[in-house]
């Protein structure tokens, strides 16, 4: 079998993209690209430096002229990537709190998008790639071989990102967590530019009531192009 060279795997917050995503990269000996994290940088960065975040034109100025670099994990700390901006590792950073209340509305500028989706086409083209998202196989990469798009109920995915928090040492609130999923749910979803939907060829998986295992088994069933 030939795997598909160019491999979307798009959802809503916390259904599982990252893991599964990179398992299957690294089964194939892909690059993983989740590009959740170049939004997430660029809000962190407006966080820090205290741009306005309803000013689109210099959040978008952010993320044309901020140099995003995503390299492969360089520690076992539970990441999946080291996202580093001017050389400072800010990959911590961009998983606070502040940055999860935020990011879905510097996402919906179509500024920030345009910027940020043509490094992430540029990147994909190059093929041998899993790149996860909202948009990958409706808007990055429309021509990618396979498109996955993972579901979970909202409750589901609080709940899996509790017990990750929790694994962390981080505090949690479920409730907070529940509320926050929700919001960022209806803002990607309602957004005019790039809304999160499943692309119309999308293999869709609803992994309620499935271990990271076996939703990795479909996906790469998927890759040997064999259908579970
Ligand atoms: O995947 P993750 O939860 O890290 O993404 C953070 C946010 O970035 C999402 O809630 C969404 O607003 C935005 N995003 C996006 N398009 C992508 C990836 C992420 O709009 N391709």
């Amino acid at each position: 079998m030939t795997p598909p060279l160019i491999i979307a795997i798009d959802g809503p917050a916390a259904s599982g993209k990252s893991t599964i995503g990179k398992r299957i990269a690294e089964r194939l000996g892909y690059l993983f690209f989740d590009t959740g994290v170049m939004y997430r940088a660029v809000t962190w960065m407006a966080l820090q430096s205290g741009i306005d975040l309803h000013d689109e034109g210099a959040l978008t100025r952010l993320a044309e002229e901020t140099p995003i670099e995503v390299a492969p994990a360089s520690r076992f700390d539970g990441r999946v990537c080291d996202v580093l901006v001017g050389g400072r590792d800010i990959t911590w950073e961009t998983r606070r709190p502040e940055v999860d209340s935020h990011v879905s509305l510097v996402s919906s500028y179509s500024g920030v998008r345009r910027a940020l989706s043509a490094q992430q086409r540029r990147i994909g083209l190059r093929g041998c790639v899993v790149m996860a998202g909202r948009d990958i196989g409706t808007v990055v990469l429309p021509e990618a071989d396979l498109k996955v798009y993972l579901d979970a109920s909202a409750e589901e995915r609080a709940r899996r990102r509790y017990v990750e928090l929790v694994a962390r040492g981080e505090p949690a609130d479920y409730q907070t967590i529940l509320t926050a999923v929700l919001e960022r749910d209806r803002i990607d979803s309602t957004r005019a530019v790039a809304p999160l939907r499943p692309a119309d060829d999308a293999v869709i998986i609803n992994t309620d009531g499935l271990t990271a295992d076996q939703v990795f088994d479909r996906v790469w069933a998927l890759c040997q192009d064999d259908p579970p």
